[in-house]
């Protein structure tokens, strides 16, 4: 009797070399035992060692005297090779697998003194371990599968978090929430492509393979799916990367006034002199979770003076790299119009379309000043289009929280509290190009003639999502995503 066809069809999915095995295969033939101070360098109260690998009981002997009971603290001498002390404190040791990197791993807490750790440092390489590279306990646990690419990106970004939002998504994403979505979506294409290949290997056959898999609404619900992972990761993105924007504007618009009022700290010189801003000032702030880098710029304007000149040459290169400028003008001194803007535009030479196309934001400032604050329009149109602006008043901070939350709508974030996940830049391409050939084989799959079409872009798709979690990379991704964390980790 013949077999299941769709039975078949997964063996041969499930027969083609595992790309990530080949991976592993090339990495994992580096078996040294390796070895970094874990913590920050400085003094502070602890410091650790971390050494990891097959010579770790080996060291542990050398330098404690005796191989620590798995997972239980030692209070201990740390000795050098002439078993003179170093310093005393916790050995404790984790054999394989269970250790973050799925080796023996031998953890020496000692006191967070330069010159102790560096000794200890030096006595654990005399025992036979060498100086791990950037992320490279972190690679051992990729390699070993105790947790998968995007997770160990998460543990760098948990590291590099800079409001609450960030970190907290950054330990979802550790948890494995971005994966769980990712492995769900490869799970449904997997399952297409098993009625698939069915369906290209028994044309001759009176079976409908596609209408028996349910295969188009099943493609339609994973880009469904996929578009909602799209989202979220978006704003995970958004989250670890934040966003730059530049404030710019003629001399006393209030720039620097507009600046502190958004940082809640008084970082910029405010004087009523104009030109006093000279360099490019940022800060980092918080807008619900949204790292926002603002930055300061001097006032833009035609100035003989050498400081001042150089000063705007800055800033047009400030404004130039930022994501969302922010052109501030003084309402007291001019109307809120859009001859008024349009003047601005030409006497602060800032780029007009950037703000047509939703990457700038106009603030009339200086609000308090002005006898009635009735009716003030929330766009200004220029060339039929609609500019967003904002009215506000950096001594009074009225109209600064709409700032804020004008500058969410400008790049689209909106964090809500369940289900947001960190993500990458390289994550977001992975999966537009998923989306991309999703999209391709919805297209594709009218037309029978183009079956093997359909699922050469299923192939692909399922590829792309896996290069997310780390099923398939190249050498050269994962150095370069592990060379970039801090050493020890
Ligand atoms: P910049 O040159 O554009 O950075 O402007 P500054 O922030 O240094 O402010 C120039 C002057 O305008 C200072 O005297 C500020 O106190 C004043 N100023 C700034 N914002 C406001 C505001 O919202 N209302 C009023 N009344 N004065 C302001």
């Amino acid at each position: 009797m013949k077999q299941h066809t769709p039975l078949k069809a997964l063996e041969k999915i499930s027969s083609k070399p595992h790309p990530r095995l080949t991976a592993v295969k090339m990495l994992s033939a580096d078996t040294d035992t390796i070895c970094a101070i874990a913590t920050s360098p400085g003094k502070s109260g602890i410091g650790i060692i971390r050494i990891s690998g097959p010579k770790c009981k080996e060291i542990a002997k050398q330098v404690l005297g005796f191989c620590p009971t798995p997972r239980n603290a030692h209070y201990c001498s740390f000795l050098d090779n002439n078993s003179e002390i170093i310093d005393k404190g916790i050995g404790i040791f984790f054999a394989s697998p269970n250790s973050y990197t799925g080796e023996d791993v031998l953890e020496l807490q000692g006191h967070g003194g330069f010159f102790i750790l560096n000794r200890l440092l030096k006595t654990t390489i005399s025992f036979g371990a060498r100086l791990a590279r950037p992320g490279e306990f972190s690679e051992r646990a990729f390699i070993n599968s105790k947790m998968d690419l995007a997770q160990a990106e998460a543990i760098a970004d948990l590291i590099d978090a800079s409001t609450q939002q960030a970190a907290r998504s950054a330990l979802r994403t550790m948890e494995g929430l971005f994966s769980k979505f990712i492995n769900e979506l490869v799970l449904k294409i997997i399952e297409i492509r098993v009625f698939l290949e069915a369906a290209i290997d028994f044309t001759d056959e009176d079976i409908d393979f596609l209408s028996e898999g349910g295969t188009k609404e099943k493609l339609i619900e994973i880009i469904g799916l996929l578009e909602n992972v799209f989202q979220q990761a978006k704003q995970g993105s958004i989250l670890r990367e934040g966003i730059t924007v530049a404030i710019a504007g003629k001399p006393n618009a209030g720039k620097s006034s507009i600046l502190n009022a958004m940082s809640g700290r008084d970082s910029a010189i405010v004087t009523a002199i104009p030109g006093t801003t000279r360099d490019v000032l940022s800060e980092l702030i918080d807008i619900d979770g949204m790292p926002v880098h603002i930055i300061d710029t001097a006032g833009l304007r035609n100035s003989q003076d050498i400081v001042e000149k150089e000063g705007i040459k800055r800033a047009r290169k400030a404004i130039d790299g930022a994501d969302i400028i922010l052109l501030i003008i003084d309402v007291s001194s001019y109307p809120h119009d859009s001859l008024s803007v349009m003047k601005h535009f030409e006497e602060t030479g800032l780029p007009q379309s950037v703000f047509q196309q939703g990457k700038g934001l106009i603030v009339f400032n200086k609000i308090d000043l002005l006898s009635t604050t009735d009716d003030l329009p929330n766009s200004v149109t220029i060339h039929n289009k609609e500019i967003c602006c904002v009215f506000a008043s950096a001594i009074t901070d009225s109209g600064i929280a709409s700032l804020r939350v004008a500058l969410k709508n400008s790049v689209g974030f909106n964090l809500t509290e369940e289900g947001s996940f960190i993500a990458r830049e390289r994550h977001i391409n992975a999966l537009e190009r998923t989306s991309d050939v999703l999209q391709s084989a919805l297209n594709q799959l009218g037309e029978t003639v183009a079956l093997e079409l359909v699922a050469e872009d299923l192939r692909m798709a399922q590829k792309y999502l896996g290069e997310i979690t780390g099923e398939f990379t190249t050498d050269d991704l994962l150095g370069e995503i592990f060379s970039s964390f801090c050493v020890g980790k």
